[in-house]
């Protein structure tokens, strides 16, 4: 009895490694390049979420993107290198809501990992490459980039702009009236 619950221990440990072994950690650019090789493999994707979250019913796609400079986005003077394209992901409605900051221009987005089956051209999506994400997670919280104009800089508008309405009115009081 003792021998099998052993046998069955060593046999559940053995595929709990080779599951992990066949999540291949991968970037856009090795799928893109061969999507043939990956097609309907489990795959482990990390990247930068860009753009905003596309609702579908109870699916959410994001646009993740691995880039070089996925670690610091162009706007914050990394130069761009790779495709630039990232992958699709299509992750449950209520799992995607761990992501809460989408890269653009101002931001820098949240860095998410995604495993999931990679689909080389989905039959549910209209044939396009995608992944269906079981599971989804952030590694790295996104932020607003420094360059962005802050508060400081309204401020100093503000300012100029009352001594420029200050200027105008001692002006218009001192003018002599004819
Ligand atoms: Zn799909």
């Amino acid at each position: 009895m003792k021998r099998s619950l052993f046998m069955l221990l060593i046999v559940a440990v053995c595929a709990g490694f080779s599951s992990a072994a066949a999540a291949a950690d991968v970037s856009s650019t090795v799928l893109i390049e061969e999507p043939a090789v990956w097609d309907g493999r489990v795959v482990t994707f990390t990247g930068e979420a860009v753009g905003e979250a596309m609702v579908r019913g109870d699916e959410v796609w994001l646009h993740l993107n691995d880039d070089a400079y996925a670690g610091g986005s162009i706007a914050s003077g990394a130069l761009p290198q790779g495709y630039n394209s990232g992958l699709a992901v299509v992750v449950d409605a209520e799992d995607a809501r761990v992501v809460t900051v989408f890269g653009d221009y101002r931001h820098q987005g949240d860095v998410v990992e995604v495993s999931g089956v990679f689909n080389a051209a989905c039959p549910e999506h209209g044939g396009d490459m995608d992944v269906h994400a079981t599971g989804i997670r952030v590694v790295r919280e996104g932020a607003v980039l420094d360059h962005a104009p802050g508060t400081s800089s309204f401020v100093l508008l503000g300012i100029a702009f009352a001594a420029a309405v200050t200027a105008v009115g001692a002006y218009l009081i001192r003018r002599p009236r004819d």
